[in-house]
């Protein structure tokens, strides 16, 4: 027997159009990349939208057209989400930090036929521009006075473009299983690969993390992604506070320690999220110029593991709730998220960071298992590891032009990572399979290694990485970045970690290094790190 119930499609545009019909005051505040602060309502928002998606239209733009973006947070980002969207065309992002022959290799496969460039992004567009084969024009998102001078043939002004036309649009009614928008893996191994979102997925994947396990999204929360919308969509969280009439405050293209704690003041931000890269540029400031958090309630670290000196001292220093957190591009990605329940709360401070260090649970609409080589599945029993599968509703079945993909063997999806499951759903990164050690036919998990060096205090950050050796394959070879002002000693280091890991997991030797090489999306790039040190001989 079928329900009688009504065939709403679940689309993007219901969701600003929700915005703007019941939480319309509720503030969008940006700091732009000409400079200033911006703000306003979401149903300016929604005006706004409409006006561009009049425009897009008038430039020819139809239904399942990709349109790409190459842009910070900000407010007309945000409009490009929900205009592009909303008309039935696809919202490309793309990573303005990633090589211009990856950029135009996206360009030319997803065929973009417009693109939004911040001005910050036109000499790298000008580059590929003219290689982008199906390209018809570059709209630079600023107005008329700050436009930048360009080669570039068909170059618009953003607030050219939409001035004039109707703020009013009819947002089309189409199935919820068409694409919403695009956005590439990093592609560390070979070319990207295009994970096309649907509205649908996009919808419940709002839900998702708009629930109370999750981000806690409210009219009465204020939340600062820094994560970027060039990135898995800031972690789905532009549409969540649609949904919820978040207020939202987006940081532009200023991501350093003082920025960040400038609008975590003054916007009074209950809510924050981003990679672990940035909160050490953040907790760095906060030290150094004695500052506290006056109004931030929660902050969600995730993109790569939250290092447990990171946790307690933004629990105990700063008095703020960890919410560690893991996802993928083609989870949309959010897949689990570290909540406890009162009773570890009330666990003593060791005990309690045992669980926060995990990764977390599912959320509903996130499936999980850990299998052997084989493809068993391996018990939830929090010592049990293996190959991390993931399935639901808004996790990837495939990639653009590649359908067919070995990562989605048996209807799951292979995550890549190695993971253990407790008995009450925590999960736990052990590793990415490739950054793996793999010491006489055993494993060490750099994860665990780099975690317990971060919490030497002359160690800011640490990666290990895995050399060669003739006997046991290969050994752990710890580099790190100091504390500012402090000279690490490598004996009083591996001393520091003899009595907290077995003897074999020690490392061979640290390597003081000045920094890191970081990825587009703020990790530690570690292929990068084992290309440097390939020829390092242990000693
Ligand atoms: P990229 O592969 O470029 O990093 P993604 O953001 O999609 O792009 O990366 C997803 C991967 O990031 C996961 O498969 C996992 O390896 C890693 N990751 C994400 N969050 C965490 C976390 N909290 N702890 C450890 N690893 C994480």
């Amino acid at each position: 027997m079928r329900g009688l119930m009504m065939d709403t499609p679940l689309l993007v545009s219901s969701l600003i159009r929700h915005a703007a019909a019941v939480y319309g005051d509720q503030e969008i505040v940006s700091r732009t990349v000409e400079g200033p602060i911006h703000r306003y309502g979401y149903a300016d928002a929604h005006h706004r939208s409409q006006q561009l998606a009049n425009a897009l239209a008038s430039l020819g733009v139809e239904a399942g057209d990709r349109i790409g973006t190459i842009a910070w947070n900000t407010y007309r980002h945000f409009e490009i989400y929900f205009a592009v969207s909303g008309m039935g065309a696809v919202c490309h992002t793309m990573n303005p930090r990633l090589h211009p022959s990856q950029i135009l290799y996206m360009l030319n496969h997803a065929e973009d036929r417009y693109v939004f460039v911040d001005q910050t992004f036109v000499p790298l567009i000008e580059q590929v521009a003219s290689q982008a084969a199906a390209l018809k024009g570059v709209i630079v998102m600023t107005d008329r006075a700050s436009m930048p001078d360009s080669t570039l043939e068909n170059l618009i002004c953003y607030e050219d473009l939409i001035d004039g036309h109707s703020d009013s649009f009819e947002w089309p009614e189409f199935d919820e299983w068409t694409a919403s928008s695009l956005c590439y893996t990093s592609g560390t191994t070979g070319n990207p690969k295009g994970v096309l979102y649907s509205n649908r997925a996009t919808v419940l994947h709002s839900l998702t993390v708009a629930m109370p396990s999750v981000l806690n999204l409210s009219d009465s929360e204020c939340i600062l992604p820094i994560v970027p919308m060039f990135h898995a969509n800031a972690w789905g969280i532009p549409y969540a506070t649609a949904m919820t009439g978040t207020k939202l405050v987006m940081p532009g293209a200023r991501l350093d320690g003082e920025a960040v704690y400038e609008l975590l003041n003054d916007e009074r931000v209950t809510f924050t999220a981003g990679v672990p890269t940035v909160w050490i540029m953040l907790l760095a400031y906060m030290r150094e110029h004695g500052k506290k958090l006056n109004h931030l309630d929660r902050i969600v670290i995730g993109g790569s593991a939250a290092p447990r000196s990171m946790i307690r001292a933004f629990e105990e220093e700063f008095g703020v709730e960890v919410r560690h957190g893991w996802g993928m591009t083609e989870m949309s990605p959010v897949g689990a998220i570290n909540t406890l329940s009162p009773a570890m709360r009330a666990l003593p401070e060791e005990e309690r960071l045992d669980i926060q260090s995990k990764q977390g649970r599912p959320p509903f609409g996130v499936e999980m298992k850990i299998t052997d080589d084989a493809g068993n599945a391996l018990p939830h029993d929090g010592v049990a590891y293996g190959e991390l599968k993931v399935k639901g509703p808004f996790i990837c079945s495939g990639y653009l032009g590649l359908e067919e993909s070995e990562a989605h063997a048996d209807g799951w999806f292979d995550t890549n990572d190695v993971a253990s499951i407790d008995g009450q759903g925590y999960m736990q990164i052990v590793d990415r399979k490739k950054d793996i050690i793999k010491s006489g036919g055993e494993w060490i998990s750099s994860i665990d290694l780099e975690d317990l060096a971060m919490g030497h205090p002359d160690v800011m950050q640490a990666a290990v990485i895995g050399i060669a050796h003739p006997k046991w394959d290969e050994r752990p070879l710890l580099l790190i970045v100091p504390t500012s002002g402090r000279t690490p000693n490598k004996q009083d280091i591996l001393s520091y970690l003899e009595d907290k890991v077995a003897k074999w997991w020690l490392p061979d030797d640290v390597v003081v290094v000045e920094s890191f090489p970081i990825g587009g999306t703020g990790k530690v790039l570690k292929t990068e790190l084992r290309e440097q040190f390939k020829n390092y001989e242990l000693p």
